[in-house]
């Protein structure tokens, strides 16, 4: 294969993992060596974790459900939802939740300028950090869709970035708490890193509530498997 055909079928690649998020997921998967990607952690628990916030519809009633069981969570917030609703950003840090950066818009990297990005994240960083007072640990992109770009803009900040081991997509405007739960269980596992939204910014309208009415099942599941629910701070990974 020449040069240019390989460049062709890398860049096809590329565009089909942007355009189809759960493709790249899948052979992601595939990848033993990119099993650190998605957060698995010590076997005593699973790490829970929410994309797209902070939103005031969803995520106050997120934080009280979790705060009832005991459990913790890592929030990766836009930096711009930040902005837009700081008292709640402030919140989530004041009751001792993690929070991770998702970057400052919701947008792809591929293709993307490394200064574009390396702008992006730095923003978001500092809308968190000077609204919460907490500086974030984790970074995941928005589609969980990775380039070099990103890898290197994330390590310049400091940030670890993390996937994810299972989600619910509660992102679909189909999405009901049943189907989170049973999308949650098809590779939920002792030590796995959970993806849920909290809010619908990026998705179709009130998705959130099927996360909202799916947490009880799943703070349930945990309890009766003796799995603690917890910030991937304490993840053990
Ligand atoms: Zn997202």
């Amino acid at each position: 294969m020449r040069a240019w055909q390989i460049a062709g079928t890398a860049a096809v690649g590329a565009y089909a993992a942007n355009a189809f998020p759960s493709l790249w997921y899948h052979w992601l998967l595939a990848q033993k060596t990119a099993r650190w990607l998605t957060g698995e952690g010590d076997a005593s628990g699973i790490a829970l974790t929410f994309d797209d916030g902070p939103d005031p519809k969803s995520t106050p009633q997120i934080l009280d459900l979790l705060d009832a069981a005991g459990a913790k969570a890592t929030f990766f917030m836009l930096g711009s939802q930040v902005e837009l609703y700081p008292w709640v950003a402030q919140e989530v840090a004041a009751r001792n939740f993690e929070i991770g950066l998702h970057g400052h818009w919701h947008k792809v990297h591929l293709l993307r300028s490394q200064a574009s990005i390396n702008y992006d994240l730095a923003r978001g960083a500092s809308a968190i950090a000077e609204t919460t007072g907490q500086s974030p640990t984790f970074f995941r992109p928005p589609y969980g869709c990775l380039t070099k770009a990103t890898l290197d803009a994330a390590h310049r900040l400091g940030l670890r970035t993390v996937l994810w081991g299972t989600w619910g997509r509660d992102w679909r405007k189909t999405a009901t708490p049943v189907s989170v739960m049973a999308d949650l269980r098809h590779r939920l596992k002792p030590g796995s890193t959970v993806l849920l939204h909290d809010s619908d910014c990026t998705s179709y309208p009130g998705a959130f509530r099927a996360t909202l009415d799916a947490l009880p099942a799943l703070i349930e599941t945990a309890a009766s498997n003796k799995l603690a629910i917890r910030a991937l701070r304490d993840h053990g990974f």
